[in-house]
């Protein structure tokens, strides 16, 4: 058994700011990045790689807030975080507040493989990936028109963007099973729009944004970061599959539509455990998600 679960956020997606042609774009992109990763499972590849070759696809996907096309601070730059778990060595490696690194998952990836750390920040963790053989973009390769035009009209007081609106919903993430038995996830983003510098959501916490173990799950989360830190989402979900012997959807459920909504935190996740049960909920009115595993036909959804 193997499969793969991508998400690509969750929010509020007004059918005016997300029209047919919009939309078509957007599952597009789900489908070529669930491919791209489904193609290493199918050929034996571990879900780590899967994890990385589904996250590398979205970032580099400019409708999405990750990598190339992540949202802006509210000074008009782009800071990005991201971590990756191993569930089988329960290894797990975070980068947040980038600024010149192309894939943060693939830097997450290096400092869980390469460094005896966890996490790395800013300039300590570029200069790591400079080190390990990384090469820098200039800041203006994270710009995009369209999310300048959403950081001005937050500037200018529009509050219909200020929650989980479609500005800045596109954290994407992925979660794997290969056909060892191993499960990953991986979560990137560029946050939320118009954050203040130096704000760290929950994709980059290992527990709150990501989580594998293959004991119990691969978690990915998208949503109002502060509240997923908070609730420690994705290891509240692994809990709750390992010790109070919960399915995955009945923990997914729980956290999602219980923890969160009793909290006021919107969002969602995916999940998959290593019986290739897939998970994936949200208690605001969209997420983009796609999945496909060895027994069931790629989905790929959106509200
Ligand atoms: N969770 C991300 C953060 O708070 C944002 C999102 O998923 O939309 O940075």
């Amino acid at each position: 058994m193997y499969g793969l679960a991508i998400h690509g956020g969750a929010g509020t997606l007004p059918r005016a700011e997300l029209d047919a042609a919009k939309e078509r774009q957007f599952r597009d992109g789900l489908a070529e990045a669930l491919e791209a990763g489904y193609a290493i499972l199918r050929k034996g590849g571990a879900s780590l790689d899967a994890v990385v070759q589904s996250v590398v696809v979205l970032e580099d996907n400019p409708l999405f807030n990750a990598g190339r096309g992540a949202v802006f601070t509210h000074e008009g730059h782009n800071e990005l975080d991201a971590s990756i778990m191993d569930g089988g060595t329960l290894q797990a490696g975070a980068a947040c507040g980038l600024t010149h690194i192309k894939n943060p998952i693939e830097l997450a990836r290096t400092i869980m493989e390469r460094s005896p750390y966890v996490m790395l920040s800013g300039a300590g963790a570029e200069e790591f990936a400079v080190q390990q053989g990384a090469t820098l973009v200039p800041t203006s390769y994270f710009y995009t028109e369209a999310r300048w035009r959403q950081l001005e009209r937050i500037r200018g007081g529009d509050t219909a963007l200020s929650g989980l609106t479609i500005s800045h919903v596109g954290t994407v993430g992925a979660v794997a099973l290969d056909q060892q038995g191993h499960l990953a996830a991986g979560t990137s983003t560029g946050g939320m729009t118009g954050k203040r510098f130096g704000r760290i959501g929950d994709t980059p916490i290992i527990g709150a944004g990501t989580y594998a173990d293959d004991r119990a799950a691969a978690v990915s989360a998208t949503g109002h970061g502060e509240v997923f830190i908070r609730a420690a989402v994705a290891h509240d979900i692994c809990a709750r599959v390992r010790f109070a012997q919960l399915s995955l959807q009945q923990a997914v459920r729980e956290v999602v539509h219980g923890e969160l909504i009793n909290l006021h935190g919107e969002g969602g996740v995916i999940a998959i455990n290593c019986r290739g049960e897939i998970s994936m909920q949200f208690n605001s009115e969209g997420m983009f998600r796609a999945s496909q595993t060895a027994h069931s036909p790629i989905e790929i959804a959106i509200y």
